[in-house]
């Protein structure tokens, strides 16, 4: 089966707070050429304005994944990277006029109905892939955290999260990808924070724009929030939003099953980074080029958001 690389068919504009400097961030996206892959482009700054998304220019994971390159930086760049590649597109400009992508509602699910709505335009190159053919891991510095990369024959993600809270708990989740039940299941999770750490950022003058609206908050024993949840599992489902988004950074989709514990965004980073240095672990293949066996998600789309959004 042949897939081409996709783009969007028109710009999208959008307004909304920024989580850390609580200001309105304006953003536009911009379909891009084949084979340009996802560029970040900082409309406030006159030079070195422009930062693409790969493994190396990862700077910072407290918090949110950044991009940085010559003094420049971008944040919270994770939930929209989850967006495109949930929806499979490729290629993209995004247009900022502040150093953070807005925080929207916390969740994808405002970047997945945004790019819906502009729709999606085929372009005349294949889909590329990356095949994980040998087992690639890393671990945190305590040993808890673990993430790994093992081959299979489709893109798989396998979640176990394990949180000393009433509330959060231990939560497993596995997601064969496929973009319908991206849309439905994974898309609208929204970020979630425990109130102490909200005020210590805050205290600081960080997470300025972090509130009710575009987070979960968690006190000692409850979620806060009145509306509660969006779904049961919406903690560990809000990590394969982050990590969909956060390998994303490779340029292509994977055939591989990530497999993730306790892990983050700094895991995450580190296991591209080790992925990429193990030049026998992968190999990257055209959507032809691929084995009979290999599972490609359906392209079609079967929207069905929640009454609240
Ligand atoms: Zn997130």
């Amino acid at each position: 089966m042949k897939n081409t690389q996709k783009t969007l068919k028109r710009n999208i504009q959008c307004k909304s707070v920024g989580l850390h400097s609580g200001r309105k961030v304006s953003m536009t996206i911009k379909p891009a050429g084949a084979d340009q892959g996802i560029s970040f482009v900082r409309k406030d700054m006159a030079e070195n304005n422009i930062i693409k998304a790969l493994p190396s220019n990862v700077s910072d994971t407290t918090l949110a994944t950044t991009l940085g390159l010559n003094g420049t930086r971008i944040s919270t760049v994770e939930h929209i990277l989850s967006a495109f590649s949930g929806l499979g597109i490729d290629n993209a400009i995004i247009e900022t006029d502040s150093f953070e992508i807005p925080i929207m509602d916390g969740s994808a699910l405002p970047f997945v109905s945004m790019i819906k709505e502009a729709g999606l335009k085929d372009q005349e190159k294949e889909k590329k892939y990356l095949v994980i053919k040998k087992p690639v891991s890393v671990n945190d510095e305590s040993g808890e955290g673990k993430v790994s990369l093992i081959p299979s024959s489709r893109f798989e993600i396998t979640y176990h999260i394990d949180f000393n809270h009433p509330a959060v708990g231990s939560q497993f989740y596995n997601f064969v990808f496929s973009r319908e039940i991206y849309e439905r299941e994974i898309c609208l999770a929204r970020t979630f924070g425990f109130l102490h750490e909200v005020e210590y950022l805050q205290a600081r003058g960080l997470a300025l724009g972090g509130s009710l609206q575009n987070a979960i908050v968690l006190d000692d024993n409850k979620i806060i929030n009145k509306e509660g949840l969006r779904c049961p599992d919406e903690f560990v489902k809000h990590k394969i939003l982050d990590a969909i988004g956060d390998l994303s950074l490779l340029g292509m989709p994977i055939i591989g099953h990530l497999i993730a514990y306790k892990s983050g965004h700094k895991l995450n980073n580190m296991l591209l980074r080790t992925l990429l240095a193990s030049q026998d672990a992968w190999e990257l293949k055209t959507s032809g080029s691929l084995d009979k066996s290999v599972f490609l998600p359906s392209v079609k789309s079967h929207a069905r958001f929640p009454a609240s959004y």
